[in-house]
């Protein structure tokens, strides 16, 4: 090795560079005597702290150079000659952020992306992209990418010094260039559950009450969800309702990323109570049920729609607009912008899609119990719920639109039993499984102390008659 042919006009810098090279050298020599290889555990702090004291770039060896080319940016009577991880040394342990040429780049994955035609367009060496995937753990982490896909890379013109791919939210997969070919690393990243709770009383509507007791949308969703087959949350909210919740916040480097599960959840509609608990059984399937060990789950929704999208100031029983009569009314009509989704309320088979009169684009659903329910006045049906086609419950199997007598979007629901209009909002539903039998001891145990935590933010209850 020569040191280029540089005037230094600083002695002591001159002195401090001649220790680094032989620092550095010495440490190549031992690194490869040791026949190991790990990589240097510098956090972004101590390598920012490096990247103050001295900045080094050596050309690779494959560039046929052996030239040294130094940049001491400031400080240059504090070089630490001695300390190995200041110096990035191409064959030793890389460590890409303190690579003074590395440009961090950000690539997005898109559509009909391959890792070869992703690394083509952004100029960079697929010889490189070969030698990753050599690595077990970067063909396995590589192996699948879908558009909107993040990979962050560390790159020198065309030669890649660093890739890092999130696998998931706590695991980061990090290939580093090691001379010619890379070695991968995963970086953990764990995230926290904290206990979080709430409670709010309704004024106005359920995302006003649960906005001012801090939840978010998607978590008033969540809440929503939890009694979706007990509460018409599109129709049947008052003023007064009241709702308290336990629930999990996620967090990552002691900053709240999102909220998680609800936890344990109470309801009061129109005087009724509602309670719910989150449990994982020992088999691992996890669900809703009532404080007794029932599911929550029935075999309909109340409101074949997400209640977020319904108009609440509609009068179902306003006069006809068209036919300007009060006509007797066998459903439930919910007011909601043309395109909303509207779903299966259970499990069934479609026996009709098509034009049915006044209904308009009409969809009946054939479910077990001898029930059926009609879905009225779509602008458009799914595609994936043909007739004669199998849905599952919560399905989209249409939208809302104005179809047939109807002069404004909404949705016409219909549930009848035996051939007889129930009014769906109110008609009891057959109830899905219980806990089982055998977990029956492990439920009690896991979800009396959810329950004592709504208990203890919920002091109404107490004062209740119930
Ligand atoms: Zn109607």
């Amino acid at each position: 090795m020569t040191l280029p042919d540089r005037r230094v006009p600083h002695r002591r810098l001159l002195l401090g560079i001649v220790f680094l090279v032989l620092g550095a050298v010495l440490f190549m020599f031992l690194e490869k005597a040791s026949g190991t290889r790990q990589l240097p555990e510098s956090s972004a702090t101590q390598s920012a702290k490096n990247m103050q004291r001295l900045v080094i770039a050596l050309p690779g060896r494959d560039a046929g150079s052996e030239n040294l080319n130094l940049a001491v940016e400031t400080g240059a009577e504090e070089v630490d000659a001695g300390d190995p991880s200041s110096a990035a040394l191409d064959g030793e342990p890389p460590d890409p952020e303190i690579l003074p040429e590395g440009e961090q780049l950000t690539v997005t994955v898109k559509p009909g992306d391959s890792l070869d035609r992703l690394f083509r367009r952004h100029g960079l060496s697929v010889a490189d992209l070969a030698a990753m995937l050599k690595l077990k753990e970067a063909k396995n982490a590589l192996a699948v990418i879908k558009p909107g896909d993040d990979i962050q890379l560390v790159r020198r013109e065309d030669r890649v010094l660093a890739l890092s791919r999130e696998l998931s939210e706590e695991l980061t997969l990090r290939l580093a260039r090691d001379g010619d070919s890379f070695v991968a690393e995963f970086l953990a990243n764990p995230v926290e559950r904290r206990p979080a709770y709430a409670r709010g009383r309704i004024e106005s509507s359920l995302f006003e009450a649960g906005a001012d007791a801090g939840l978010s949308d998607t978590l008033i969703m969540n809440l929503a969800g939890v009694f979706a087959w007990d509460v018409d949350f599109a129709l049947e909210i008052r003023e007064g309702d009241s709702f308290s919740l336990v629930y999990e916040e996620v967090w990552q480097d002691e900053q709240r990323l999102r909220d998680g599960d609800v936890l344990a959840a109470e309801f009061v509609n129109q005087g009724r109570v509602y309670r719910a608990v989150r449990y994982r059984d020992p088999n691992g399937k996890v669900d809703y049920y009532t404080p007794e060990g029932l599911s929550v789950r029935k075999a309909f929704l109340r409101a074949p729609l997400d209640f977020s999208r319904v108009s609440s100031n509609f009068n179902p029983n306003r006069l006809h607009p068209i036919l300007k009569t009060k006509r007797p009314h066998k459903g439930v009509d919910y007011a909601a912008p043309k395109g909303t989704p509207v779903k299966a309320a259970g499990d069934g088979r479609v026996i009709f899609r098509g034009r049915n009169g006044g209904y308009g684009n009409c969809v009946i659903i054939q479910h077990g119990g001898n029930v059926t329910t009609l879905y009225g006045h779509l602008s458009k049906f799914a595609k994936s719920a043909p007739k004669g086609g199998r849905v599952t419950q919560g399905q989209v199997i249409g939208y809302v639109g104005a179809t047939g007598l109807a002069t404004a979007a909404h949705l016409h629901y219909e549930y009848r039993l035996n051939g007889v209009h129930r009014n769906p909002r109110t008609v009891p539903l057959p109830e899905a499984a219980p806990v089982a039998a055998e977990y029956r001891d492990d439920f009690i145990q896991a979800s009396r102390p959810l329950l004592a935590q709504l208990d203890a933010i919920t002091p109404t209850r107490l004062a209740r008659a119930d």
